[in-house]
């Protein structure tokens, strides 16, 4: 027989109702919010002697495979995706303009990357057509997308992930589209304009309990963030986003606590084939832990680019937390 407390107090004399708001807060404690750890990469460009590596190794998924066991385990990682997928064409090996092989989607599959942003200086480099072709094959791999999309609309609806109950919705621009290698604008791939941006944020904000704003911005090999960087991420924290994750320079930049929120400026490279510099062979991961919808803690993992392929160095290097009068500058 199964008695409830409500139904064994009366039989033991006492009266139930006195207990009853005692009893309910007892047997029913407040649930602990949960825990989500993001892990979030900087620039994966697959294509050139990153290709040549992985065809070399007999395996497309080479590049992230010692960094499987960090970032698999992650509730959701994040890479910027610096090269575009093409099936046409020869292999390119060198050069800047990138194209990334189709079977080298296994490296960000093997590493259970969920989302990357597509929104970079290299987005049309095989054209229209291969914005599109990137976009479904990401997703017909089950990897979201964010910053570019089938239309312009799409590109600046952002892409919302749902972990424990949580959905985690994320935003991605870039200061330039085109390299210097077309003479228009395609609306599809979003670019930073704060305004847009902002109201971006609030559009998402009604479908997503936390934001994560991506940038493709800053000064290449600068360590330090430039003003575009520094206004358009905290303008992503000031309109309600948790994360602005930074990457583009190529090296590691300062990063932030401001607002409410947390801005990494630049994670660097995550896999790359820039050889002609220390700071280019090193990135970092950013390790963002949210409790429910609420970001409680994040701090820098160090990573070292050992002919190309990303590794955990193990060291707990510290990393430069700029000052707010140095970011402004
Ligand atoms: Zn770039």
């Amino acid at each position: 027989m199964k008695l409830t407390r409500r139904g064994l107090l009366p039989l033991l004399g006492i009266p139930a109702l006195e207990f009853l708001p005692l009893s309910r807060t007892a047997e029913k404690p407040a649930p602990e919010p949960l825990r989500t750890r993001l892990m979030l990469g900087g620039d994966v460009m697959l294509s050139r002697h990153v290709g040549r590596l992985a065809r070399a190794h007999h395996d497309p998924a080479f590049p992230l495979r010692d960094l499987s066991p960090v970032l698999q385990p992650a509730d959701i990682a994040f890479v910027n995706l610096e090269s575009p997928f093409s099936d046409r064409g020869p292999i390119v090996e060198r050069g800047m303009v990138f194209k990334a092989e189709p079977a080298m989607v296994a490296a960000l599959e093997t590493a259970g990357v969920d989302v990357v942003s597509t929104a970079n200086n290299h987005a049309r480099d095989q054209g229209a057509r291969g914005v599109e072709f990137t976009l479904d094959w990401l997703r017909g791999h089950g990897i979201a997308v964010a910053g570019t999309g089938k239309s312009e609309e799409e590109a600046h609806a952002g892409t919302v992930l749902e972990r424990n109950g949580i959905r985690f919705g994320f935003l991605a621009y870039t200061y330039d589209q085109s390299n210097g290698n077309h003479a228009d604008v395609d609306g599809r791939i979003a670019v930073m304009d704060l305004d847009r941006m902002r109201e971006d944020v609030v559009r998402l904000a009604t479908r997503a309990d936390a934001i994560v704003v991506s940038m493709h911005a800053g000064r290449e090999y600068s360590p330090k963030p430039n003003p575009q960087q520094v206004a358009f991420a905290r303008a992503a924290i000031n309109a309600g986003a948790s994360v602005a994750v930074g990457h583009h320079p190529h090296v590691i930049q300062p990063w932030e606590h401001y607002g409410s929120g947390v801005i990494f400026y630049s994670l660097g490279n995550l896999v790359f084939d820039q050889f002609q510099r220390v700071d280019t062979q090193r990135g970092a991961l950013a390790e963002v832990i949210f409790e429910g919808p609420k970001l409680v803690e994040s701090k820098l993992l160090s990573v070292e680019l050992v002919g190309t392929a990303p590794r955990l160095t193990g060291e707990s290097k510290p990393f430069a937390e700029v000052s707010k009068r140095a970011a402004a500058r």
